[in-house]
């Protein structure tokens, strides 16, 4: 390979480069038009050939967004979001997609991205106080700032089934799915996982395939989706009163506009309670959880929640057996709550078939198909729907050495230790959007991005007003808050599953709660108190 270092003169860049961005999802994408409108050099690296992140590679059927799409949008831009029409209550992946390329060609960011670009280290030049960001092709580039906007469910889970390689057959990860059209037509298919895109993936899939076997380790709660075609009426009143919306949106935990509810489930009369859940029953949606403010702190609140879903599911699926395999046992919200289009009816379905592997794991995947207990399932096509190595996965498959040679990897072998989940002591003028540490992945992600993005643009103005040149978290900040974060975790029953919040779907990944479960408001609060003074826990120079 022929190493080069190029400090911005690619596409006629003369200027060496303020920032460099990692990743063109919605977070590298409006990084790069805050900078730009500040003034900044800046250039987006990202791997795949376009933009759009999460909805460029997570093309499965039956993809789409669990947030509202009138909320699961960008507002930093008030004629953006006027112009553009969602069609649907959640928009599929098409969509969205469609979306971030109008973005991208809204504010004409494409001529300072560069695609099919991975970057594989990331290393600070102490002597001249700038990142040497290394992509696949050995181009380096030098920039004084680094900004990770790598997305937290973005390095795909394939798990290390024994004889993986001696399948015949096509095989595809939900998160890395191919451009083409997949033809499930007249084929026998074998699923593999029961989370979030396997319950929006199954339906359908169930719908083309000859047979469909879908191998389930732990049974998901679904609530409906009630998905819909937008009322122009109603586009109409949330475009007049977006401000307010929005506003009110960031006063919720989640960042998303629910009616939270600030009554407890167990002060609440079983009849009335169970009025409350079948009213948001109906509703559909996410806004299930924010029936009783006590459903994420008390076992016995939750299991109220927890038994309304199960009853449903006992409706939806015939065979008793069966509707048993499918009902959840654990808490419920530990896992990301999925929402689903017909997900527990699709079982009704002779074609489809459920395995539970939850006792007896998947054995093998073989020449012809999947082997679990004890028997073969010959299949023309494996979907592994195994997630992702959350959080940390993208960042940490990046070599990042920040001051001393100090290696991310090494400074995150017990579980992440982040500032904010923003910046991390050791490494300068590095930044992480959404970080572990931070609301992220808990909350509607769009806001928390537009935030996290307002929130480093304003860092690099403040040193650029003062001609500072280095900023850091202090190590004793660092740790205060990695303490905070991990003691407001441990008091929800979110901490008591085996879920991807907790690294624990990943062989050897430490146990530890990575998203920083205070809520919205108090985190942004957090923030601003910190920017008013003067940055606040870091060290700037
Ligand atoms: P991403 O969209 O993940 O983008 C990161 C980009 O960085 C990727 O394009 C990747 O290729 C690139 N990258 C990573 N590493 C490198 C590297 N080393 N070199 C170069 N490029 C790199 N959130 C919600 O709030 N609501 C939803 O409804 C919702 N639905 C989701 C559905 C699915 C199927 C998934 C997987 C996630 C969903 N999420 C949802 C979370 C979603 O990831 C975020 O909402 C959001 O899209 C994240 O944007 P991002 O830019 O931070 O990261
Ligand atoms: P996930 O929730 O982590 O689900 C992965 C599934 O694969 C789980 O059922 C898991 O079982 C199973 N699995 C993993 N390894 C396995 C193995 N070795 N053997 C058998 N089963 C195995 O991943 P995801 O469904 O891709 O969703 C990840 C996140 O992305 C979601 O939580 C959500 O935040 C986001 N997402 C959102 C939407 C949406 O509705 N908008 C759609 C998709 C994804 P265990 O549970 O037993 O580990």
């Amino acid at each position: 390979m022929n190493a080069q270092t190029n400090v911005g003169q690619q596409d006629g860049h003369d200027d060496i480069l303020d920032v460099v961005i990692v990743g063109a999802g919605f977070a590298g994408m409006y990084m790069l038009h805050r900078l730009r409108g500040l003034g900044f050099k800046a250039r987006v690296f990202e791997a795949g050939s376009g933009v759009g992140g999460t909805w460029y590679w997570n093309r499965y059927p039956g993809a789409r967004c669990d947030v509202e799409s009138v909320q699961y949008s960008y507002q930093f831009d008030d004629a953006l979001q006027q112009e553009w029409e969602w069609s649907e209550r959640y928009a599929a992946q098409p969509e969205i997609l469609r979306y971030a390329n109008h973005v991208a060609d809204r504010f004409d960011l494409r001529r300072d991205m560069q695609f099919n670009t991975r970057v594989i280290s990331a290393v600070f030049d102490e002597g001249r106080g700038r990142w040497v960001i290394e992509t696949r092709d050995g181009a380096r580039t030098t920039a004084r700032f680094c900004i990770m906007a790598t997305g937290c469910l973005s390095s795909p889970n394939l798990p290390k089934f024994e004889g993986m390689a001696s399948f015949k057959g096509d095989h595809y990860h939900t998160g890395h799915w191919p451009h083409e059209d997949v033809d499930f037509a007249g084929k026998r298919v074998a699923v593999i996982g029961t989370g979030s895109s396997a319950v929006q993936s199954i339906p359908i899939i169930a719908g083309q395939a000859k047979r469909l076997y879908v191998f389930q380790r732990t049974p998901n709660y679904a609530v409906p989706a009630h998905n819909a075609p937008l009322d122009p009426a109603y586009v109409k009143e949330v475009k007049a009163n977006y401000p307010v919306m929005r506003a009110r949106a960031k006063q919720t935990m989640t960042g998303i506009d629910f009616d939270y509810s600030d009554v407890k489930a167990l002060e609440t009369p079983p009849a009335a309670r169970t009025a409350e859940f079948e009213k948001r029953w109906q509703r559909g949606g996410l806004s299930f959880l924010g029936a009783f403010q006590d459903l994420m702190m008390s076992e016995e609140a939750n299991g109220t929640a927890a038994d309304f879903v199960r009853g449903k599911i006992r409706e939806k699926v015939e065979d008793p057996k069966l509707a048993e395999l499918l009902a959840p046992k654990n808490t419920i919200g530990c896992k990301r709550l999925c929402i689903d289009i017909g997900y527990y009816e699709t079982f009704n379905r002779p074609n489809v078939e459920l395995i539970d592997v939850s006792e007896d794991p998947v054995e093998a995947i073989t020449e012809k198909g999947v082997r679990a207990k004890g028997q073969e399932y010959e299949v023309d096509v494996i979907v592994f729907a195994t997630g992702f190595d959350a959080m940390t996965g993208a960042l940490l498959k990046i070599d990042i050495r920040g001051r001393d040679g100090l290696q991310l990897q090494q400074k995150w072998s017990e579980g992440p230790r982040t500032y904010l989940g923003i910046a991390m002591a050791g490494f300068p003028n590095l930044f992480s959007i959404t970080g572990p540490g931070s609301p992220s992945v808990l909350t509607n992600m769009l806001p928390t991005i537009e935030q996290h993005v307002d929130w480093i643009a304003g860092v690099l103005e403040h040193m650029r007003e003062r001609g500072l040149t280095a900023i850091e978290p202090e190590a004793r900040a660092e740790e205060d808050w990695v303490g905070h974060v991990g003691e407001l975790a441990g008091r929800t029953l979110r901490y008591t599953c085996s879920s991807w919040y907790l690294g624990v779907n990943i062989p050897g990944k430490p146990r530890v709660f990575m998203p920083y479960i205070g809520g919205f408001p108090r985190y942004v609060e957090r923030c601003s108190e910190i920017a008013d003074k003067g940055y606040e826990g870091f060290s700037l120079s």
